[in-house]
């Protein structure tokens, strides 16, 4: 293949049209509802929806394949939110459902959740539309490190802190940083999730998996589930999903069924998530398990539980395949897992859901005590920041229980309301 035939090459598909909407609407109707609680005006509407920033930008890369050298080109996305309360914070995503829209929401789902968790971050959200399988490791760093240079005018320690997310991990962070730092000098606190020889905090790992399963524990205990031998099924076993099957199995949890990308395996009696970890490091996927039988992914997510917690990507349970739902508890481990109509089929059918901005923030509330440590040159040890994790996460469940009881809603609503009136008061505070 030539050079001009390769350029041609260049731009990656966008499978994601169908995420897109999800992720919009989602946004759209769960602020809609928070805005006319709330009894916001137009202007105030238009102050906390729109982005401060949107960047995107062309990253090229060299591909050598059977002695073929050719070029292609990939979108990176950052998308800034709000920063009313404090520097912009979010996950990158390497995945090639990345676009902007997607983005957009994903960044203010980061507002509403730092603001819920009571933690000084403002939202963002960034990615790069990419397979990152089909990349050899020094593409990919060299992919991160292009990225990084092109964001770095919008990124800071007090500007704006990156995280891992979906196909991300301390490794790419670990790029991040030295990329960062070739130019602004020695700046471990410019992202999270690092490895721990380099400035990562201990517990930022499993951060947002051991607090979906703690606060499954607080769910279960409202719910009237005996955590021992509560029946949980996880769709995702990637950061999130892992972690919080091992802590759920320490907690004296029941795993009965687990998915990735390639399949779903079952088991009853129960699967020991860490013969789950160590097979799919192994094999690089579940399927194959032993002791476990197949089942399609629909299978998964209508197998009769106690708690059924999506840990993959957005729009897993839609208006489609809500009625088939046989879980009394609904963890929204993912961001945006259920569609807001599937939302409301479950809740007429009296099945719990705790929302995303409350039941995986345990990472971004780790990520902010990487930060703060990184700032303080001071690190802390593993027991002093899950205590921390659970105090805060605690806190927030505690405060939006109280708050749906109040006001007659669900967890959704009372989350959002909380959030969005803390936004909103710094930016009133501050002035606009
Ligand atoms: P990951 O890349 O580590 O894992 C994703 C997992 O989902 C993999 O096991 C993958 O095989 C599986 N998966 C993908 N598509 C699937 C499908 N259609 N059916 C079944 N499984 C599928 O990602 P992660 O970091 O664990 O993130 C998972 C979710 O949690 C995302 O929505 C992410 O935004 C959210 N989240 C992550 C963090 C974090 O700290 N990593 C924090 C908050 C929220």
């Amino acid at each position: 293949m030539s050079f001009e035939e390769t350029m041609a090459n260049v731009g990656q598909p966008d499978r994601a049209s169908e995420s897109r909407c999800v992720c919009q609407d989602n946004q759209r109707h769960f602020l809609e509802r928070a805005y006319r609680r709330l009894g916001l005006d137009d202007l105030r509407q238009q102050l906390l929806v729109h982005s401060f920033r949107e960047v995107t930008v062309q990253i090229p890369l060299e591909l050598h394949r059977d002695g073929v050298t050719s070029l292609s080109t990939y979108t990176g996305y950052r998308v800034q939110h709000n920063h009313a309360r404090g520097p912009f914070k979010g996950g990158l995503r390497f995945h090639p459902s990345v676009n902007l829209d997607e983005i957009r929401a994903l960044a203010q789902l980061m507002t509403w959740k730092a603001a819920l968790v009571d933690i000084p971050f403002g939202g963002a959200k960034g990615g790069i539309t990419i397979e990152p399988s089909t990349l050899t490791r020094d593409e990919l760093e060299t992919l991160t490190k292009r990225f990084t240079q092109k964001m770095a005018p919008v990124l800071g320690v007090n500007r704006d802190v990156p995280a891992p997310d979906v196909n991300t991990d301390p490794q790419v962070m670990a790029w991040i940083f030295e990329e960062y730092s070739k130019v602004h000098g020695h700046t471990p606190a410019i992202v999270t999730g690092k490895p721990l020889e380099i400035g990562g905090s201990p517990g930022r790992l499993e951060a947002t998996g051991h607090g979906v399963a703690y606060l499954t524990g607080l769910a279960c205990r409202d719910a009237g589930i005996d955590i021992h031998g509560a029946t949980i099924a996880i769709q995702g076993f990637g950061n999130v999903g892992s972690h919080a099957a091992l802590h759920l199995a320490e907690m004296g949890a029941r795993i009965i069924a687990l998915a990735d990308v390639d399949g779903a395996v079952v088991n009853e009696q129960g699967i020991d998530p860490r013969e789950a970890v160590a097979h799919t490091r192994a094999k690089g996927q579940l399927s194959e398990l032993p002791g476990t039988t197949p089942v399609c992914h629909e299978d998964l997510l209508a197998i009769p539980c106690d708690v059924l917690i999506p840990a993959a990507l957005e729009g897993a349970i839609t208006c489609d395949n809500a009625d088939a739902i046989r879980a009394r508890i609904v963890m929204e481990a993912a961001n945006m897992p259920v569609t807001h109509m599937a939302d409301e089929a479950l809740r007429q059918r009296g099945v719990l859901v705790v929302p995303d901005i409350l039941a995986n923030a345990g990472g971004v509330i780790a990520s902010y005590f990487e930060w703060a440590q990184n700032i303080q040159q001071f690190p802390w040890d593993l027991e002093t920041v899950l205590a921390r994790l659970e105090a805060r996460l605690g806190a927030a469940y505690e405060a939006v229980q109280e708050s749906a009881r109040e006001m007659h809603v669900d967890l959704r609503t009372a989350a959002y309301e909380i959030a969005v009136r803390r936004v909103l008061r710094a930016i009133e505070l501050r002035g606009f």
